[in-house]
């Protein structure tokens, strides 16, 4: 039996039993390692930590992508930073409203690979005609975009470390903000309130943002192969409240089958635990 394994904390490490190997390189920009096993199929890991799975996945990007075209359905241009798994895009280009998708990811590699080795989230993305694909910094990209291009902006980054680490500063947020439409809205990785580095990383993405936009949330989700299983999402906006402007009819005329997503979890999913309030300064 081989073990995939990584360190969770100082104290704690999570493993998966894996069957085969499938790939394993050096990209320009980091290592990635793609495993097949039984409990969680298909996965792929960047620098030794968890990315994308077959099993929980569908978690993941119900999340990152639903709960803002529930609040806002009127979204059309969509600017995806990361995300190089295809499974956001796949999600976002389920709404037949959507007329324009650019999906910003830094390594090519990631996404090729990701078409080869995991097509439940990859296949499909590059050959829909809404879709344009660049792949650069995200960070380069916003600085250089227009003011005011897009309707919606989601961060589906790896963490503050290496390549991702511009994500997650003042700078990006601002532009993010100038890029964003009046009524834009921003949805971005935002880490896990349980084990200290995590959460120290969740409250400093919380604070700059927070100086930013008017309105700021945070939601969570539960994904049992991220670091404690408890994760979140940060949803900021110009305009739009995520729970007093939900759209409940609106969204369930779309006709979409989720798997993870429903408009009461939606509301629900912005009720953090008293301890997560506290970490983010009472932020929700
Ligand atoms: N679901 C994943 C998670 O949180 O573990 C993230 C998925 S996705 C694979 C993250 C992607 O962000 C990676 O493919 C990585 O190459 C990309 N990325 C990291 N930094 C970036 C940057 N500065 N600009 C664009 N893409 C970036």
């Amino acid at each position: 039996m081989n073990w995939y394994t990584e360190q969770w904390s100082k104290n704690c490490n999570f493993s998966i039993a894996y069957e085969t190997l499938l790939h394993s390189e050096k990209s320009t920009f980091q290592q990635i390692d793609f495993y097949k096993g039984e409990e969680f199929g298909t996965f792929f890991t960047l620098d030794g930590l968890m990315m994308v799975n077959e099993k929980d996945e569908f978690i993941y990007h119900d999340m990152i992508v639903h709960p803002a075209f529930a609040t806002n359905p009127k979204i059309k241009k969509v600017l995806i930073i990361g995300g190089g798994d295809g499974g956001t895009a796949r999600e976002v280009l389920r709404y037949p409203t959507v007329e324009k998708v650019v999906m910003v990811e830094i390594d090519e590699r990631v996404f090729r690979l990701c078409q080869e080795y995991l097509p439940i989230t990859a296949s499909g993305v590059e050959e829909d005609r809404r879709m344009e694909l660049c792949f650069e910094d995200g960070l380069a990209y916003v600085n250089q975009a227009n003011d005011a291009s897009f309707d919606l902006i989601i961060v589906d980054s790896t963490d503050p470390i290496s390549v991702g680490e511009g994500l997650f500063t003042t700078a990006f947020y601002q532009e993010c903000y100038r890029v964003l439409k009046k009524d834009g809205i921003l949805i971005n990785q935002h880490e896990s309130p349980y084990f200290a580095e995590y959460a120290e990383n969740m409250k400093k993405a919380r604070e700059k943002i927070k100086a930013i936009f008017p309105i700021t949330e945070v939601y969570q989700y539960h994904m049992p192969t991220y670091p404690s299983g408890h994760w979140l999402f940060g949803f900021a906006s110009k305009t739009h409240d995520p729970i007093k402007d939900v759209k409940v009819e609106e969204w369930k005329n779309f006709g979409l089958k989720t798997k993870y997503y429903n408009t009461d979890l939606h509301v629900g999913s912005f009720s953090l635990p008293n301890y997560v309030r506290e970490a983010l300064g009472n932020g929700n």
